[in-house]
């Protein structure tokens, strides 16, 4: 049963805060809490402050409200990986442009994204994959060929050069090929997903330096990439803000050409903040709870390690003393259990409800419907999630 995100906005009723949805929906399923002003904050702030154009990482997060609301705070441009995704950016807002920023493509792909899309940019990191490209986009210095770096850094939780990037020498070969056939050409890294130092995208600079250092061909466009983190419990971060004055200090230093344009990718940084999941706790056996939703759905990230931040929705009174659970999804593989103790109120119970917080980046967009259980209750909210960081009191 593969479910497809919608292909237009679906209406969501709005509420005040969790609180009220919990008290009208009494809801034993998980529901999607948005926040529309917590989509706008980053988007704003990359619109702003990035020296370049942002790109949303459609992946990340491909519901029809996330790329809606990121259009109207100012997000123009979009990181696609499938059809699917070009398909839908483009029926959605046909304003948009997208750029197609998988280095394996299937030639269908290519050939649709081309001709009935418009898209300009392609990335590669291999020659078979630009003449696979030469062969079906008739060269010209309209499409741009993005050459993909490889960049390892240890602050991310993910590596994302394992599979894509080139070394530098091959870089180089690639942009010349791309220039001789007669494309236009940049160059591309991706730092790795939650990298929680913002050194690692000045590495990546260097990188690009070094390129630019060692090629006579002009670039059209310098792309750094995604990674950009969200706040979780396990990984304090800088401000987005930091992270951008950062990046602005090691773009300048390149003293990029007039017609060269800084690109950023970023999923994660943009739609993290702007969801949280609501869940039930169905039954609890001692220090175990077995709760609405897991890895097979929307917390398929706990699996690599990450812990979000959670509160309670106060639809009682809870004990102050925390102390650690073991939280188990709903499926009835017994791998589908946070991999880490969650701190919660001593005395929660089966029918209680706890939010997590930054659940719009991976989320909605990794879950299954694996067993039958397939969260998909989507509702607006206004309040503030502020998370309860007591500690564990026994
Ligand atoms: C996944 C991905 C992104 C977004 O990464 P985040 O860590 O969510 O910012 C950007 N670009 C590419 C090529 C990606 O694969």
């Amino acid at each position: 049963m593969i479910k497809a995100p919608p292909r237009e906005i679906v209406e969501m009723k709005h509420y005040v805060s969790p609180k009220a949805v919990v008290d009208e929906l009494k809801p034993e399923y998980p529901v999607y809490c948005v926040r529309p002003s917590a989509i706008h904050t980053p988007a704003k702030t990359f619109v702003h402050h990035f020296p370049g154009d942002t790109l949303y990482a459609v992946k990340c997060n491909p519901m029809p409200h996330m790329l809606q609301e990121l259009f109207e705070a100012g997000i123009r441009h979009f990181d696609t990986a499938s059809l699917a995704e070009i398909s839908l950016v483009s029926h959605l807002l046909p304003e948009a442009d997208c750029y197609f920023m998988h280095p394996v493509k299937a030639r269908s792909a290519i050939r649709e994204a081309h001709e009935t899309h418009g898209v300009r940019h392609y990335v590669v990191d291999h020659v078979d994959e630009l003449q696979k490209i030469s062969e079906i986009i008739t060269p010209s210095k309209d499409i741009i060929i993005v050459v993909r770096l490889a960049l390892h850094h240890k602050a991310a939780m993910y590596d994302l050069s394992k599979k894509f990037g080139a070394s530098v020498d091959v870089v180089l070969e690639l942009l010349a090929d791309a220039d001789r056939r007669g494309f236009s050409s940049g160059v591309c890294f991706h730092v790795g997903s939650q990298c929680v130092d913002a050194d690692a995208f000045r590495v990546g600079v260097e990188l690009v330096r070094e390129v630019i250092q060692r090629t006579e061909v002009s670039l059209r466009c310098v792309d750094i990439g995604g990674g950009f983190p969200g706040h979780y419990l396990n990984n304090p971060v800088a401000s987005l803000e930091d992270y951008i004055q950062t990046i602005t200090q090691t773009i300048n230093s390149l003293k990029l050409p007039e017609d060269c344009r800084v690109i950023c990718e970023p999923g994660r940084g943009l739609a993290s903040e702007g969801e949280s999941l609501i869940v039930q706790v169905h039954l609890r056996k001692g220090n175990a709870l077995y709760i609405n939703d897991g890895l097979y759905g929307s917390m398929n990230e706990e699996a690599e390690g990450l812990q979000r931040l959670n509160r309670m929705v106060p639809t009682r009174a809870f004990s102050s003393k925390r102390k650690p659970f073991i939280l188990n999804g709903p499926t009835c593989d017994s791998e589908d259990a946070l991999p880490k103790p969650v701190e919660l109120p001593e005395d929660i119970n089966e029918g209680d409800w706890i939010e997590f917080g930054g659940v719009g980046a991976y989320g909605a967009a990794c879950r299954t419907a694996f067993n039958g259980f397939y969260a998909d209750t989507f509702v607006t909210v206004e309040d503030e999630f502020v998370a309860d960081l007591s500690e564990s009191t026994t």
